[in-house]
């Protein structure tokens, strides 16, 4: 049975509250905002420059707009050091989450698969933060080898025991002698602060004609621009790079690969419509979901790339 936006979001909430609560330890009490200890300056991930606005502060971080490419970044952000420090003591639930709305995710799962599977030819894929495997799942019914890489050693066990072939370390330390037709990140690649030393890193790792495929929160999402820093896709911390179609677009020409197919996914046109009924977005009990009131409706949204997730798939150009 579907759920609605308040079950689901109520759901994510959970993820959410443990992880806001962690960001307190490194937080500045007097100014709300991160301790500079923590925290470093840095020049626009897309395009280098070092011409940007705030946009708004958010849970201690702080988001800019790159004057010069628009890119959404958090700025300043925290060191490798801080940001280590802070992924080993903060406890991850998602796995949970994931598993308990599973029709949600799978059906996200497969519209991927469906785009990955328009170019590439289905052989071995590579899924980077597998968490414990529920899209490896996916992927092997519909007949790819399935391998992954999960830091989170409960869930890469997880994973193995599915008989996914997994790797509990990080891509970088890693010498696969596989290479692979398709590699995924979901919702992961918004956590790398370098995106362009990554598209790299992962170049290497393909087959010819083979494909990375991203699916990363939009800053071009109507729920992200009408809600700003009331999204939840701005978290100040662990959501270090928000890029929309332009920036990806230009990161991967800068990598040398083309955006071979883009779409959205999820409308969140119910917590739209929740905010502009003057409720709490995410736990208002609005429940018109299919249209903000005479503006537009769910297939037109998706059509104009302007929901809240971006479905990418890179490659080089034949
Ligand atoms: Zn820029």
């Amino acid at each position: 049975m579907e759920q609605t936006v308040k079950e689901l979001h109520l759901e994510r909430s959970k993820l959410w509250d443990a992880s806001i609560a962690n960001h307190t330890k490194y937080m500045d009490p007097k100014t709300g905002l991160f301790e500079t200890k923590w925290t470093e300056y840095r020049p626009c991930p897309v395009c280098g420059q070092n011409n940007f606005s705030k946009a708004f502060e958010k849970e201690g971080g702080i988001y800019v707009k790159c004057l010069a490419c628009e890119m959404v970044y958090v700025n300043p952000v925290f060191t490798d050091s801080a940001i280590t420090h802070y992924y080993q003591t903060n406890h991850s639930i998602q796995s949970e989450i994931v598993e308990n709305s599973d029709e949600f995710y799978v059906n996200l799962y497969n519209q991927g698969l469906d785009s990955i599977e328009k170019i590439s030819p289905k052989g071995t894929i590579l899924d980077i933060g597998c968490s414990s495997g529920v899209f490896l799942d996916v992927a092997k019914k519909r007949a790819w080898q399935t391998h992954g890489v999960e830091l989170n050693e409960k869930e890469f066990k997880f994973a193995q025991k599915k008989g996914h072939h997994v790797h509990n370390a990080l891509l970088e330390t890693l010498d696969l002698k596989t290479k692979f037709d398709a590699i995924t990140l979901w919702d992961v690649f918004e956590h790398i602060k370098d995106g362009e030393f990554y598209l790299n890193m992962m170049s290497k790792l393909l087959k010819k004609d083979g494909v990375i495929f991203l699916q990363i929160p939009s800053s071009d999402s109507l729920a992200a621009k009408i809600l700003q820093e009331k999204c939840n896709m701005f978290d100040g911390l662990e959501h270090v790079n928000i890029y929309g179609v332009k920036t990806i677009t230009k990161l991967a020409e800068k990598c040398g690969l083309s955006v071979l197919d883009i779409r959205t996914v999820i409308s969140e046109i119910g917590v739209i419509n929740n905010y502009l009924n003057y409720e709490n977005p995410y736990l208002g009990n609005t429940t018109n979901k299919a249209y903000i009131p005479d503006l537009i409706d769910e297939k037109t949204l998706h059509e104009k790339l302007l929901g809240y997730k971006l479905q990418v798939v890179l490659g080089v150009k034949a």
